[in-house]
């Protein structure tokens, strides 16, 4: 384990006001005997830290306190930034885990920079358990090839937006999004090949979204879209959107088009329904000659 401190001042935001008398520091023994259950009693990071915050911040007046992962993923933010400012890069056996920096409005002694470094080596070990924690849940969570989120993150995505769509009367739409005659396009230009369209496919789906829609990669070449609260009009144009803007993707000679499927969201939905009116549409879609959108109020009943 090693910490790497650096000091900063910023004398220019140091109020003025004279500060407040300070409650002594809790002793090293009190951290050794708290800290080790208090931080490591949870897996789930946020608490972690919120724990930490809590103790340090009542000793030393902290003001504000920041941690970002060595991936700058992750970050825990509590407080407002003051003048004085001390930051740690916290690693573990040569692994850089986060930055932590934290201000106040006065100078830290050497007396208190001894106490948080005590404070901070028992943060080290149950934080990177809960940060490794967060990271495997993530990739449960993943596609492997495309990295957008998998099946079970979009049932998950999908049940969540029935009960608040239901709850709140919205109206939220689903697309499905299926590669044409995806076959053939691995038949003459090989899996490989088939697998950079895929990866593509993704990027340009996310990037067609708006903050608040999700892409998920469904099955093999079929892709999903949540588009919460958003009707079919808002969903045609964003559906539309994509399937113009896959029409126009040419990787390595391959033009792939797609077909897509939308449905919206009724109120007696469950996922299995939703999703079964949007393959519904889609089918339709392939059958009308692909490259094109149906939404389920075109379905012939
Ligand atoms: P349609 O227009 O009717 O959708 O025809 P299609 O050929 O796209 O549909 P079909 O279901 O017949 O074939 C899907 C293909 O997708 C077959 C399968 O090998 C391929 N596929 C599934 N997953 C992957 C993958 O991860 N990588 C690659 N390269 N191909 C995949
Ligand atoms: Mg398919
Ligand atoms: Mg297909």
């Amino acid at each position: 384990m090693s910490l790497l401190r650096s000091i900063t001042t910023n004398v220019a935001t140091e109020p003025s006001v004279k500060r407040q008398q300070r409650q002594a520091l809790r002793a090293p023994m009190e951290l050794q005997l708290t800290l080790p259950s208090l931080l490591g009693g949870t897996l789930d990071r946020d608490l972690v830290l919120q724990r930490f915050h809590e103790l340090i911040s009542t000793d030393l007046d902290i003001a504000h306190l920041d941690l970002i992962d060595h991936a700058e993923h992750y970050r825990f933010s509590r407080g407002v930034s003051a003048g004085h400012q001390i930051q740690y890069q916290l690693k573990i056996e040569h692994e850089h885990l986060a930055t932590l920096t934290m201000t106040r409005s006065h100078p830290f002694n050497e007396h208190e920079m001894i106490w948080l470094e005590q404070a901070i080596v028992h943060l080290l070990i149950p934080l990177k358990h809960a940060l490794q924690y967060a990271e495997a849940l993530a990739q449960a969570m993943c596609d492997g090839l495309t990295g957008i989120g998998n099946r079970r993150a979009m049932n998950q995505a999908l049940s969540r937006c029935i009960h608040s769509s239901q709850r709140h009367e919205r109206i939220s739409s689903l697309l499905i999004v299926d590669i044409d005659h995806f076959k053939s396009i691995n038949d003459q230009h090989g899996h490989a090949l088939g697998d950079q369209v895929l990866i593509l496919l993704a990027k340009t789906l996310q990037s067609a979204l708006r903050l608040t829609d999700q892409a998920f990669r469904y099955g093999g070449e079929e892709f999903v879209l949540l588009l919460p609260e958003t009707p079919i009009p808002g969903a045609h144009i964003v559906g539309e959107r994509l399937r113009q803007a896959v029409d126009g993707m040419n990787i390595q000679g391959i033009q792939p088009t797609v077909s897509i499927g939308l449905a919206s969201l009724r109120p007696d939905d469950n996922v299995n329904t939703w999703l079964n009116r949007a393959d519904q549409a889609l089918y339709q879609a392939k059958h009308q000659g692909r490259n094109r959108m149906v939404d389920d109020s075109q379905l012939i009943a």
